[in-house]
């Protein structure tokens, strides 16, 4: 093992990093694994296993990435290999329905408050998926969604919101025409005022509120308390539909996702959710799902289009089968622990370097901002000091640390992150401190 400590060698990857900026945008296909906003060269990585990633220059890294949450039990666990071994060796796709599918709609079922799931291949197609079927099922047209929440990279759901407003929203992307985002609206996080004023405008005309059960994509940034259940009251005095977003905290937050946080203990179901990442145990797997009644409007029982080529595909269903029963308690139990060892550790040694932050939590998942006070919305997680995570980010890769390239990613740990993993991450944690405070 070549564990990665100032200077350590990049050749390789910067030699694959130049090929593949030759052939693909950016050298990444997908934005986030590029180093944009900390600098320097995104680490090609050759295997994985447990905890650690290994690059192509033979250095290793504790992985606080974890593939952007799914690997929860690690990387390459051996009962899930052993599980997609299985179904590889039985074919890997056929057009037809099979039982792997109707398994992990059963595992999905019994964990969450949905009665029905369709499952698609990315969270993207679920969140567009899940908004079609709101507006079918409702006869109306508006979506409402948080600034600072990503539900991917649907044209309707890339809006951003006007300064703290709630305004009919522009689009925050080019090449996505404004007659897509016309009848999105999007609010300030946390803010019930906002939501009020918005449905008291324009209720009937709304078909669904989406949001993340706890949003993790500017950060990791709590509901305030009741804030979920209000949501869900508000959609219901108004015949719109509450649609929790789950793609990134579903199996993850806790067992029960984000809505073990709050729903399944203040008793309120949201009517549709949306999964994919833990459920696909690093596959191309996700699924929306929901009350019978609404999800009866999708084909081919209803009029309301959907399908996927691979959609349910056997090997992502059978992955992501395996790593939801090997999802046990003490798993999750393991993930609580682990998280608030690393998190209380990195805290204390920013706080012993003097070096403004807050870490906030939702179940397992937590993110570090770099600024002191705690954050409620995306306005307040843009004023962190991003200079200062870059300086942490570099130095905690250089000694064998991959955080998330960005200042606004949740941190994700998993059941192979052992004690090893964890001195790792806790010895690396002084000079990063020290890199962040000058
Ligand atoms: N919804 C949430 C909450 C997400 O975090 C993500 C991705 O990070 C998505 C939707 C989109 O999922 P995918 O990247 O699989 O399309």
């Amino acid at each position: 093992m070549n564990l990665a400590t100032t200077p350590s060698t990049t050749t390789a990857s910067e030699a694959l990093f130049e090929r593949a900026r030759a052939v693909t945008p950016g050298g990444v296909n997908s934005p986030v694994r590029a180093f944009t906003a900390v600098g320097g060269t995104p680490r090609f990585i050759t295997s994985a296993s447990g905890a650690w990633l290994t690059d192509a220059d033979g250095n290793d890294y504790v992985d606080l990435i974890c593939s952007w949450g799914p690997m929860l039990l690690g990387h390459a666990h051996p009962d899930v290999q052993a599980a997609v071994a299985g179904a590889v060796a039985r074919g890997t796709s056929y057009g037809t329905p099979t039982e792997p599918e109707v398994e992990l709609a059963e595992e999905i079922v019994a964990r969450t408050p949905v009665e029905l799931v369709r499952f698609v291949s990315s969270g993207t197609e679920a969140t567009m998926s899940a908004i079609r079927l709101a507006r079918g099922a409702t006869g109306r047209d508006i979506v409402v969604k948080f600034a600072g929440c990503y539900h991917g990279h649907v044209d309707p759901l890339l809006a951003q919101a006007g300064s703290g407003v709630a305004t009919l929203a522009v689009p925050g992307t080019s090449g996505v025409p404004v007659s897509s985002t016309a009848d999105t609206l999007v609010l300030p996080y946390n803010d019930r005022e906002a939501v009020l004023a918005a449905f008291e405008s324009d209720g009937p005309r709304i078909a669904c509120l989406i949001t993340e059960a706890v949003p993790g994509n500017m950060g990791v940034v709590p509901p305030a308390p009741g804030f979920n259940a209000f949501l869900a009251e508000t959609c219901r005095a108004h015949g719109a539909l509450f649609i929790s977003d789950e793609v990134m905290t579903g199996f993850r937050a806790t067992a029960q996702g984000g809505w073990g946080l709050d729903g399944a203990i203040e008793g309120w179901t949201p009517d549709l959710m949306t999964f994919g990442k833990v459920m696909g145990g690093g596959f191309p797997a996700a699924a929306f799902g929901g009350r019978a009644d609404l999800m009866a409007h999708l084909a081919p029982e209803g009029s309301v289009y959907q399908a996927g080529t691979l959609s349910g595909n056997p090997v992502a269903t059978t992955a992501g089968l395996a790593t939801l029963r090997l999802a046990t308690p003490e798993v999750y139990e393991h993930l609580d622990a682990t998280a608030h060892t690393i998190r209380t550790a990195v805290s204390e040694t920013l706080e012993a370097a003097s070096v403004p932050h807050t870490v906030q939590t939702a179940g397992t998942m937590f993110s570090v901002f770099f600024r002191e006070e705690s954050v409620r919305d995306f306005a307040e997680a843009s004023q962190q000091d991003t200079a200062a995570y870059a300086a942490f980010f570099h130095s905690m890769l250089d000694h064998g640390v991959y955080l998330p390239p960005s200042a606004y990613e949740a941190w994700f740990v998993s059941a192979a992150h052992d004690d090893r993993a964890i001195s790792t991450i806790i010895d690396a944690l002084p000079a990063a401190a020290l890199a962040a405070a000058t």
